[in-house]
């Protein structure tokens, strides 16, 4: 079962996988192999550290959008593929909505051409579920505001009219796929949410 979480930045993505992970053991005793993007693998990391050194101002929209697709590939061979054929629960932080949403829409590449690199890249392999944790972009920006722990990448220098964009972006690919996407409310306490997450999860485990 492949499970993906999609939202923007500070939509608590990270402490949901905690929550759903440990939710999954305790009603299932099956582990999850949990993950995320862009990462995930070595190669792909080091991949992941180029595409956000802040140093990297002048990268272009289309190397952006490669080396995300790049990162995926790597990963999914390496990591997802082969945790999927042994039968495991894979849940990962990020996928290709990621990329159809941040350079497909609000970069501008268009959502048609970013999907076409990435089918390059993941073949068929898509998931089987999604949960967009959708947000209000100045709620989820203040929650990074917040968190000391994170370290400052790339994307942290773009404004709210990006992210605005983001969000924007994640609610048309939601409605246009909504048999695996499924919309979770991130204003919600992080109690709530991952209750509600569990619900649509158990759904995919039966
Ligand atoms: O989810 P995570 O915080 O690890 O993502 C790292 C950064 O990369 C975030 O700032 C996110 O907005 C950005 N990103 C992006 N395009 C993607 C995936 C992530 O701009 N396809
Ligand atoms: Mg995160």
């Amino acid at each position: 079962l492949f499970i993906t979480i999609e939202g923007g930045d500070g939509a608590g993505k990270t402490t949901l996988i905690t929550q759903l992970t440990e939710r999954i053991y305790k009603e299932t005793k099956r582990r999850t192999i949990r993950t995320r993007e862009p990462g995930g693998s070595p190669i792909a990391e080091s991949i992941r550290s180029i595409i956000l050194d802040t140093k990297n101002t002048k990268m272009d929209a289309r190397t952006e959008a490669l080396l995300y697709a790049a990162a995926r590939r790597q990963h999914l061979v390496e990591i997802v593929m082969p945790a999927l054929k042994r039968g495991s629960i894979v849940i990962c932080d990020r996928f290709v909505d990621s990329s159809l949403v941040y350079q497909g829409h609000a970069r501008g590449l268009g959502v048609d051409k970013v999907w076409d690199i990435n089918r390059f890249a993941i073949e068929d392999c898509m998931p089987d579920l999604t949960l967009y944790l959708d947000l209000d972009p100045e709620v989820g920006l203040a929650r990074i505001a917040e968190n000391q722990h994170r370290e400052v990448n790339r994307l942290d220098l773009e404004g709210l009219a990006f992210h605005r964009k983001v969000r924007d972006g994640y609610l048309q690919i939601a409605e246009k796929f909504p048999e695996r996407i499924r919309t979770l409310d991130a204003s919600e306490e992080p109690a709530r949410l991952a209750e509600a997450a569990w619900v649509l999860v158990e759904k995919s485990l039966a």
